[in-house]
């Protein structure tokens, strides 16, 4: 009997697989307490006892990450061979890692056969890193300056497989088990590829589950989720997980954000402010992030930092500047230095404090939607040169 197959027909997480996808041998880690409640009576644990059992699962797993049933001390033997002939404590596979010199790590993971997305963890000068995690594989927004958005849809993530890059960030730094002291991981933005207000029944389930004192015990408050503007789900994004919010703003006149982020022809400006306003517990300890990529002659006017000023007013915001990443044939360039700093003067002196992201991992193009699409590059020569090799041969 195919165990694999029955948790994901009760599983609402499982992934909605392609056609052509295979799915794999079915891993506890990335479930939710639920979903490992299920698992152990599925291998004849007694209902009642279930429970129990889920939250020693949690524990190993989520605190400790172990990878093996044999590490799980207060398991009976027993029980744990049963559980190893069903299940696995496997991730995703890691299918490439580049660490920049500036420590940036960015990881390619393959989800099933062909389906990969990325993540990247950014240390940061203080004692903080920040880990981005992909909540989809490719967008179906098109925003015209990124290079996700010039790749389809391929599916949602489940929330096992936006838990599962965390993990596998805290596998490579060697965070295992949960520390409260010197942490690389504090922080996670969804600032990956996909748009997570597309996709929030998993990313709140993620969140859930990476948040959980008993295990990652990455808070709410130090998770932040970004949006280029999905304003009947931001009220409900507040409330389903209390993360923080961000907004892929990028202008600040409709005709011009109609152009860099298409969305805001179906919720304007004006929509799009009053549904942050209404983000649940917004004071000036919890600030919604702006985000605004500076792209020369575009959008990088001293004219539009004011306009951005004034826009912002009564909302307690902090501001992000992001130096526009170039990728291949990309129709617009990165504003100059001395812009981006008088643009960013004009900012300060309304109040927001340091507003530009510095770029990082740029030698290992650590940018939304570049590696994987680098690395697609580089199969499509290999399958090339193998045709060639082929034709030569035959
Ligand atoms: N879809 C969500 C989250 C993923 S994008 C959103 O749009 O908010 C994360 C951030 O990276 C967004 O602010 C996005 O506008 C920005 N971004 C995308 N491509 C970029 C590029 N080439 N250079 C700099 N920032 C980019
Ligand atoms: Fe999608 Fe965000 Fe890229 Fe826009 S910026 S295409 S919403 S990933």
């Amino acid at each position: 009997m195919n165990h694999a197959l029955n948790i994901s027909a009760a599983n609402p997480n499982a992934p909605r697989l392609n056609e052509g996808e295979t799915a794999l041998p079915t891993s506890l880690a990335g479930m939710t307490r639920a979903q490992l409640r299920e698992a152990a009576i599925q291998i004849g644990v007694d209902e009642k006892k279930a429970k129990m059992r889920a939250e020693q699962l949690w524990r190993w797993i989520y605190h400790y990450g172990v990878q093996s049933f044999d590490d799980m001390t207060n398991i009976s033997k027993d029980l744990r061979a049963k559980m190893a002939a069903e299940f696995t404590l496997a991730r995703p596979r890691l299918t490439e890692r580049q660490v920049s010199v500036d420590g940036t790590r960015k990881y390619l993971i393959e989800l099933s056969p062909g389906v990969e997305c990325e993540t990247v963890f950014i240390p940061d000068v203080a004692k903080s890193g920040a880990l981005c995690v992909s909540s989809q594989v490719g967008c179906t927004l098109n925003c015209t300056f990124c290079h996700t958005g010039t790749q389809a849809l391929v599916r949602n993530l489940t929330a096992a497989e936006i838990a599962a890059q965390v993990m596998i960030a805290r596998d490579d730094l060697q965070e295992w088990p949960t520390s409260n002291e010197n942490r690389k991981i504090t922080n996670i933005v969804f600032m990956g590829m996909g748009e997570p207000l597309y996709n929030l029944d998993n990313v709140s389930d993620s969140i859930d589950i990476i948040s959980d004192g008993e295990g990652m015990g990455i808070g709410r408050r130090r998770t932040t989720v970004s949006t280029s503007g999905v304003v009947p789900k931001i009220k409900e994004l507040g409330e389903r997980t209390g993360t923080m919010l961000a907004i892929s703003l990028h202008a600040t006149n409709d005709d011009l954000r109609d152009e860099l982020v298409p969305l805001n022809k179906k919720y304007p400006l004006a929509e799009l402010m009053d549904a942050i306003r209404q983000y649940p517990g917004l004071n000036n300890s919890k600030r919604v992030t702006f985000e605004y990529v500076m792209l020369k002659g575009v959008n990088d006017s001293l004219a539009e930092a004011r306009e951005l000023v004034k826009l912002l007013k009564g909302v307690p915001a902090k501001i992000n500047l992001i130096p526009f990443n170039p990728w291949p044939d990309s129709p617009y360039e990165c504003s100059d230095w001395d812009q981006i700093e008088a643009f960013a003067d004009v900012v300060n002196r309304a109040g927001y404090a340091s507003p530009i992201r510095t770029p990082r991992g740029r030698d290992i193009l650590a940018a939304c939607g570049q590696l994987r699409s680098e690395s697609q590059k580089v199969r499509a020569s290999e399958l090339r040169k193998q045709r060639l090799a082929g034709e030569d041969q035959g």
